[in-house]
């Protein structure tokens, strides 16, 4: 396997990945607000995560009132402009827009929000100031989207606050795990210094922490946040999966983040084991890269596929072929380097609630691939979670009150994928916001 196999000129490989839906021009950012109906009760807002008022900052942009419509996104979500990116659009709030039935296709909510906050972002307009000091202190374990966003929101309300974070660099998901065209490293580390800019957010990188220092934490501070996501890819319990060749998808991801886009690795043939939108966001990426094939192998069929389906239709507009009903049972192995993997046909009995997947016998058949990518979820990060004494863990996901973040360890609130075992950005701003209003409420409450 070569960086770039094709030897693309890295200005081609840059323009492959550009964002598909670039920003708007102020013109088309009033034309495109000029489009919504300003619902009473609109239910695009009641289907975001995070509750943003959308009519009332569509109508300040169709006002031409971009930095009021950013203020108010950012009053909501201050990770606005990632999730304006990112966020899964059609399946939230453009999926609930009136227009979608009234006119066939939605207000572009995505678009408009991130044109709000790309004019308050480029003008360098801060919106949030500290609150008065509080006396207390709070750790956030992990600097990711629900960490960052719980260490504003105490900081708006006067707490001391430290964060610590395992990674070189701060942002999480936003920072080393986003698909390439969606958003790039130096957009993430922009937002985590636009949230820093509140002041008084202790940000130490490189300092991972261990359950027995989260007890001890718990002494030290008043109030104690896990906002620590997930671990590695979910192991697929097969032969060969160790051999050279194989990636795990964060890796695989991670290095598009990491390095120049023209030296990170990518095969000829490229084979993608999952069926969700991780798996879309490998494949494609793999394409951008220069990879001549890719086949995504999913055990289930199409109807049952996790991915979005914006996502599918993006992957077979690369000209990624899907191979649906198909369960690995071996990485293929020649001389310790996988060449392929073994697969074999499954099929759905039954129906509803009791369907059952079967493997049909003597249906096994080979793929051949110089790069095979595990694009499952993400395993909890137990280890850490079940040396924290006390702290309830149930199927992987630490176990909280939905209203207050608040965990069976008195002082300690969580937030993020570590609740959820992989979420949405915005349900992690979300799960921060919770979290920090809890922590408010712990440290104002009569001891
Ligand atoms: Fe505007 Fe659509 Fe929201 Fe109605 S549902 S307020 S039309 S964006």
């Amino acid at each position: 396997m070569k960086s770039n196999p094709r030897s693309t000129p890295a200005t081609d490989i840059e323009a492959r990945f550009a964002e598909l839906d670039p920003r708007y021009t102020p013109d088309e950012a009033v034309a495109e607000a000029s489009r919504c109906l300003f619902c009473y009760d609109a239910p695009c807002t009641r289907s975001c995560p995070t509750h943003i008022d959308i009519p009332k900052f569509i109508r300040q942009i169709l006002h031409k009132n971009a930095l009021g419509a950013a203020e108010t996104i950012l009053s909501e979500n201050i990770f606005g402009g990632s999730c304006a990116r990112a966020c899964p659009t059609e399946v939230l709030c453009e999926g609930a827009c009136v227009d979608n039935t009234l006119l066939k296709s939605p207000v572009r909510i995505g678009r408009l929000q991130r044109f709000a906050c790309d004019e308050a972002a480029e003008k360098k307009i801060d919106f949030f100031e500290a609150g008065p000091d509080s006396g207390k202190k709070v750790a956030i374990i992990g600097a990711g989207p629900a960490g960052l966003t719980c260490a504003h929101e105490l900081r708006k309300r006067g707490h001391a606050v430290t964060v610590f974070e395992a990674r070189e660099m701060p942002g999480g998901i936003n920072t080393y795990g986003i698909a390439y065209y969606k958003y790039d490293t130096v957009f993430a580390l922009s937002e985590v210094e636009q949230v820093r800019r509140i002041g008084g957010i202790d940000l130490r990188t490189q300092s991972p922490v261990t359950g027995a220092q989260i007890a001890d934490m718990l002494k030290e501070y008043d109030g104690v946040f896990l906002g620590v996501g997930l671990g590695r890819t979910a192991s697929l319990r097969i032969e060969g999966e160790d051999l050279e060749g194989v990636w795990e998808s964060l890796d695989f991801i991670f290095q598009t983040h990491t390095m120049p886009l023209e030296t990170c690795k990518v095969g000829r043939r490229v084979l993608v084991i999952g069926g969700g939108n991780t798996a879309v966001d490998v494949a494609t990426a793999a394409v951008r890269l220069g990879a001549e094939e890719v086949t995504i192998a999913y055990r289930r069929g199409e109807a049952e596929m996790p991915a979005f389906k914006y996502e599918y239709e993006l992957s077979k507009a690369d000209g990624i072929r899907w191979e649906f009903n198909a369960a690995p049972v071996r990485i293929v192995n020649q001389n310790g380097r996988a060449t392929g993997a073994e697969f074999v046909r499954t099929r759905l009995v039954g129906s509803g609630r009791d369907a059952k997947l079967e493997r049909i016998a003597g249906s096994d058949f080979t793929l051949s691939a110089d790069m095979v990518i595990k694009a499952l979820g993400q395993e909890a990060l137990l280890d850490l979670l079940q040396a924290v004494p006390g702290l309830n863990v149930d199927k992987g996901m630490v176990v909280v009150n939905s209203a207050t973040g608040a965990t069976s360890v008195p002082g300690l609130f969580a937030g993020g994928d570590c609740i959820s075992k992989g979420g949405e950005v915005v349900d992690a701003v979300q799960q921060g916001k919770i979290g920090s209003a809890g922590i408010h409420a712990y440290l104002s409450a009569p001891k």
